[in-house]
């Protein structure tokens, strides 16, 4: 069978062995979650409780403030004792709201709507607004922004990204197997709000059961196609995505939209069958934890704001003193130096690497080997770009095409010097955009 890619790219290994295979567990009601207000793209959320408020699991304690903002719920039932600055896993200091349960998990009562007849295009995006839905491949872009192009862009294709290209993490490819149909469901009612007749969901071959199930339960459905592809990484990288499935190339700077093409990831078309038929917020997800470093890997489903030591806990803790822990994965994830951040709306998975398979490297001078041109799939020459964050030639940077970047850190994992280039990038990226601000 032909297995569709992108170019470039590289292949480290998937190391999903520890988890793929482990259903998804609940992990219990946490008694106290910190739920921080800005967990997505675009503006923070306005804080809408008070220390000594009651509330309830899933009622809205931050409100979007702003086009691109999404809502804030509460994910136990109890009352809210501070809202003070803490740390994200993100690297960012956030608002938060400090909940202490009283363990009864009483939840705030939304409509369910089963029949999408009933519903409009512009219901669907109110709901999907309403429940506070994001990216959950780790973007968290507003799902309602992203479901909303411009009138003058023609849409016609919807993709799905199952591609979960990120080594160790298995959380998508559980949500694929367990809940096929849910997943499938919300694919359709994104299509309706694109009002478009035709969907991808592109699949890596390291991942055949789910391809396999999805082939099974479309049988005679022509509007949704499972594409396989080949396990690479960044497979998943939404351009990496629209070359491979659809053979079109975003342009410099543009967005998929301009190609006529929006993509969603699985977790997140799984949030809208949920937001829409069940009417849930969004205040848990799947998470996998991970990692040699962690006595009891697993997919758990956690409620947002448990703190990480929380969930590392439940999976039986450290083995030892852990070498890094992540949020996310190992090629785009951020080490934590803090333990008690919460999970937030974009934390796919917590990866606990052991000491001694963390090593130290200095970097060497730049040999001027191409490594790192030969495997970026954006065609940059990320060994320039190192060369000019460096040097704070951000002009320089921006000529290099810094911003077509997607941060997917090929370039640093073959780089022989040891450069850690996509740090160099995004740091011109901060400061380029910074200084546009002024
Ligand atoms: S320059 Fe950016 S897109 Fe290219 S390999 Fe490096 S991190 Fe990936
Ligand atoms: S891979 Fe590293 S050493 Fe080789 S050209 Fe790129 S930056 Fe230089």
């Amino acid at each position: 069978m032909e297995l569709k890619t992108f170019p470039q790219g590289i292949h480290p290994s998937d190391s999903k062995e520890l988890t793929k295979e482990l259903p998804v567990n609940n992990m219990p009601v946490p008694k106290k979650v910190i739920i921080p207000l800005s967990q997505h793209i675009g503006a923070s959320a306005t804080c809408i409780v008070q220390v000594g408020d009651f509330v309830k699991t899933g009622q809205k304690i931050g409100d979007a403030a702003g086009f691109i903002s999404a809502n804030i719920h509460s994910s136990i039932t109890g009352k809210v004792i501070k809202i003070d600055e803490c740390n994200t896993p993100g690297g960012r200091r956030s608002k938060c709201v400090v909940i202490e349960g009283d363990g009864k998990d009483d939840w705030i009562e939304y409509k369910k709507q089963e029949n999408l007849d009933l519903l409009s295009a512009k219901d669907i995006k109110n709901i999907i607004h309403e429940m506070g839905i994001v990216g959950m491949g780790g973007a968290t872009f507003p799902t309602s922004v992203k479901l909303s192009p411009p009138e003058d862009k023609v849409i016609d294709s919807l993709i799905i990204n199952s591609a979960e290209c990120e080594p160790y993490l298995t959380c998508d490819y559980r949500l694929m197997i367990e809940r096929t149909m849910d997943t499938i469901k919300g694919i359709k009612i994104m299509m309706k709000v694109l009002d478009i007749d035709r969907a991808f969901i592109g699949i890596e071959s390291n991942k055949m059961g789910a391809y396999n199930t999805y082939r099974k339960m479309l049988d005679g459905d022509k509007s949704i196609k499972p594409v396989l592809l080949q396990t690479k990484y960044p497979q998943g990288a939404e351009k990496s995505l629209i070359k491979a499935i659809l053979n079109r190339e975003v342009p410099s700077c543009g967005l998929p939209m301009d190609v006529g093409v929006v993509v969603h990831n699985t977790g997140t078309v799984l949030a809208v069958y949920e937001a829409v038929v069940k009417g849930k917020p969004l205040i848990e997800r799947v998470v996998t934890v991970t990692g040699y470093g962690i006595r009891q890997p697993q997919n758990l489903l956690v409620r947002l704001g448990v703190s990480f030591e929380e969930v590392i806990n439940q999976c039986g803790g450290f083995i030892d003193k852990p070498g890094k822990v992540i949020n996310g994965g190992p090629m785009m994830g951020i080490a934590q130096w803090d333990i008690t951040v919460p999970v937030i709306k974009g934390t796919s998975g917590i990866l606990v690497i052991p000491a001694e398979a963390v090593i130290e490297y200095y970097e060497n001078p730049c040999i001027r080997c191409a490594k790192c041109v030969d495997v970026c799939p954006q065609f940059l020459i990320p060994s320039e770009l190192a060369k000019y964050s460096k040097k704070y030639n951000w002009d320089a940077c921006d000529d290099y095409g810094v911003f077509d970047c997607v941060e997917c850190g090929s370039c640093s994992f073959v780089c022989p010097s040891k450069i850690n280039i996509v740090q160099y990038i995004k740091m011109a990226k901060n400061e380029i955009n910074m200084r546009k601000r002024r």
